[in-house]
């Protein structure tokens, strides 16, 4: 269960479309620790899906100039042409994909280029098989469209990737899309070029099968990670990939709202046209930031990661010296996922035993004042979800408050 439908109150009737979709689990967290803050608690939220920088100073002041210059109005319905030849320059340049400006689209975040793809794409009763631990929003989206999600439980101890025999059995006449994201959110796992290729080799052998990747934390990986993109892996293979990316994590533009994807001209069309009647366009001043992005200096991504990395590596370390969890460690993203089944059965210092990851994240919350995500709340259970955009101070005393915690079980 990675979301709770919404309760029909009083006077209102929910459309059918989101009977089974409802307001995530990770929100829930988040209103609670907010209360309890209010409280006068000292609460760390390790649950941010967004890196803890600021937005690149040259990125705002690209935007200040563009208010200034009078650039407040709607834009090209699906991209300014400034912006669509930055994307393309970028595909170009950091993925070696090639696609015409009429191939690439922008959107107010990723998350609409995945909306817009599904609704252009979707039937009612078609599939999307969608790898497991995954995005809680995947699911959501396909439903909302009318798809079925179709999800794939992957193991630790596969590094959470999508086995190939794994995908030959899931896909159904019926089967839409896979749906990829690498590096991951929740897991951190990323996919090198090596492990793409098997499973890229089973999409070959079903051609009614299109591939959406979602990289949007393309420019978040370690120790030497080399990213890779399955339309630049297998060309043949682009005439059907949608390759999504944004500035969202790597800029730290969260709030700008832009993301971005290139791919087949039909489908970039299409999603335009469900665009024309949301929307309308991305905003004017973010496209101009954006573009900057993109475009301006890009040395601070290293010093970024580096930062990131080195908080990987304490969460990781800090979290495999408790009993009970385990962790691999992961590729890339802002994410650790670790396993908590060695908790299981634990008898808490009320009396009541932990019986799910969910028990345990409330347990922490509650008694250690740390917020951490489930693995329910991402399909894949007994799991927590730590983000570690935080400082590294709040970090090495959130994972204090969770050792204390796991010592007082019996
Ligand atoms: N894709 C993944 C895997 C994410 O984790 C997120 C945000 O958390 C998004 C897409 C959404 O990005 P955007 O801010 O561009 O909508």
């Amino acid at each position: 269960m990675t979301s709770q439908p919404i309760a029909g109150e009083a006077g209102f009737r929910p459309a059918s479309r989101i009977a089974s979709v409802g307001i995530s689990q990770i929100l829930k967290i988040g209103i609670r620790a907010a209360e309890m803050k209010r409280d006068g608690l000292p609460v760390i939220v390790l649950g941010a899906g967004e890196p803890d920088f600021d937005t690149p100073a040259n990125i705002k002041q690209a935007a200040k100039a563009a208010i200034d210059r009078g650039e407040t109005k709607y834009t090209a319905l699906d991209g300014t042409p400034a912006l669509k030849q930055a994307i393309g320059e970028k595909f170009r340049r950091e993925n070696g994909l090639d696609y015409a400006t009429d191939e690439i689209t922008v959107a107010t975040g990723a998350k609409q280029i995945l909306y817009n793809a599904f609704m252009a794409s979707i039937d009612p009763g078609d599939e999307v098989i969608i790898p497991t631990p995954y995005w809680t929003s995947y699911s959501d989206i396909v439903k909302i469209c009318g798809g079925i999600p179709v999800l794939v439980p992957c193991d630790a101890k596969d590094g959470f990737r999508l086995k190939p025999e794994q995908l030959q059995k899931a896909i159904t006449p019926k089967t839409r899309w896979l749906l990829l994201n690498s590096p991951s959110n929740p897991s951190g796992a990323a996919y090198s070029a090596e492990n793409y290729r098997p499973v890229l080799d089973v999409l070959l052998a079903h051609p009614h099968v299109w591939l959406m990747v979602d990289d949007i934390y393309e420019h978040i990986v370690y120790d030497g990670f080399r990213f890779a993109t399955p339309a630049a892996l297998e060309p043949k293979l682009k005439p059907r990939t949608l390759t999504i990316n944004g500035v969202s994590k790597a800029y730290a533009m969260t709030g700008w709202r832009i993301g971005y994807a290139g791919g087949p001209k039909a489908l970039v069309k299409a999603m335009a046209v469900i665009q024309s009647q949301s929307t309308s366009c991305p905003s004017s001043v973010s496209q101009a930031a954006a573009l900057e992005a993109l475009t301006g200096p890009q040395d601070y991504l290293e010093e970024r990661r580096e930062s990131f990395r080195q908080r990987r590596d304490l969460v990781v370390s800090a979290l495999k010296r408790i009993p009970g969890i385990s962790c691999r460690t992961p590729e890339g993203a802002f994410y650790t996922f670790a396993d908590c089944s060695g908790l299981l059965g634990k008898t808490k210092p009320d009396g009541t035993r932990i019986l799910s990851d969910h028990d345990f994240t409330d347990y922490v919350l509650e008694a250690g004042h740390v917020a951490m995500v489930p693995g329910s709340a991402f399909g894949l259970s007994p799991y927590i979800r730590i983000s570690y955009a935080t400082a590294k101070s709040e970090l090495e005393e959130a994972l204090r408050r969770i050792a204390r915690c796991c010592e007082q079980l019996t």
